[in-house]
């Protein structure tokens, strides 16, 4: 059995205009899936999808701000009109807003939780129904080593991405006798316009922390996440998976 085939199925990717969000997109639908691409701006989206249909794969665009909860149900019923199912929801959209808790201002401490955290919650409300009434799904939230171990000067991201492992337990209880998985997975330093912005001297520290000694890539992250969502990762739920050269080991 092929590790990953997604044939006739539907994939809601979230921040799927670039880096992580993008490489998922790209690998589910070469994968078979019919993908939805989802972000704040379309014209970045339009190019995903254009990517994506120059290799003969399927993809929608739906611009939305994912920490809007009425945005999130409003495009999940659009797509389970148009395509009578939502199989698969990777809730990948994040931001950073890092500062010292002393000069974190509430509006970086909000925006970081609304748009990493409680997109999430967003995005698993709007998806149960048409999940169950198609009797299974899988869920991927994408969390992250610092939500696991911590990052001074990052309280408002490893307290969101900590959230996200929490939500992706009990959703795990919640859903699993409807046949719906939900697993998180937690990347390392990925190279992406996310990291890119870091100082260098922090990007040096990392590097040195990581066994593999390497930055990982999107690509890496996906490859996990198609995965998960295929059929073969049908008796796994509930679980943390660390994508990230050996960081973070238990
Ligand atoms: P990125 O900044 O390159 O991309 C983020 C994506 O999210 C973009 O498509 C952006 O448009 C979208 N987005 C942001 N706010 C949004 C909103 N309100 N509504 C809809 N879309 C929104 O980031 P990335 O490095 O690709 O990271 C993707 C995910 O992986 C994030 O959740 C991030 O926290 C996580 N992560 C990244 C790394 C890394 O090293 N890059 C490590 C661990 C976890």
């Amino acid at each position: 059995m092929q590790y990953c085939d997604l044939n006739s199925k539907t994939a809601i990717v979230t921040g799927a205009s670039r880096g992580i969000g993008k490489a998922i997109a790209l690998k589910l639908a070469s994968n078979g899936a019919t993908v939805v691409l989802v972000s704040r701006n379309e014209e970045e989206l339009n190019t995903v999808k254009s990517q994506i249909e120059s290799s003969n794969g399927t993809a929608m665009v739906i611009p939305a701000d994912v920490s809007d909860s009425e945005a999130f149900m409003q495009l999940v019923n659009s797509v389970s009109e148009s395509r009578d199912s939502v199989d698969i929801l990777i809730n990948n959209a994040g931001i950073t807003r890092d500062n010292l808790i002393m000069r974190m201002k509430d509006e970086d401490w909000d925006a970081v939780m609304n748009v990493n955290l409680k997109s999430c919650y967003n995005g698993i409300k709007a998806v149960t129904r048409p999940m169950m009434k198609n009797k299974g799904g899988r869920i991927v939230n994408i969390s992250s080593v610092i939500g696991q171990i911590g990052n001074a000067g990052q309280g408002n991201y490893a307290a969101s991405k900590a959230g996200i492992i929490g939500l992706t337990k009990s959703m795990a209880k919640e859903l699993g006798s409807r046949n719906i998985t939900v697993n998180a997975v937690a990347p390392g330093y990925i190279s992406t316009e996310m990291t890119d912005n870091l100082d260098e001297n922090v990007k040096d520290k990392m590097l040195a922390s990581i066994p593999l000694g390497r930055l990982g890539s999107g690509e890496d992250v996906a490859n996990l996440v198609c995965f998960l969502v295929s059929e073969n990762a049908s008796y796994i739920t509930g679980q943390t998976f660390n994508v990230d050269g050996g960081m973070v080991m238990y």
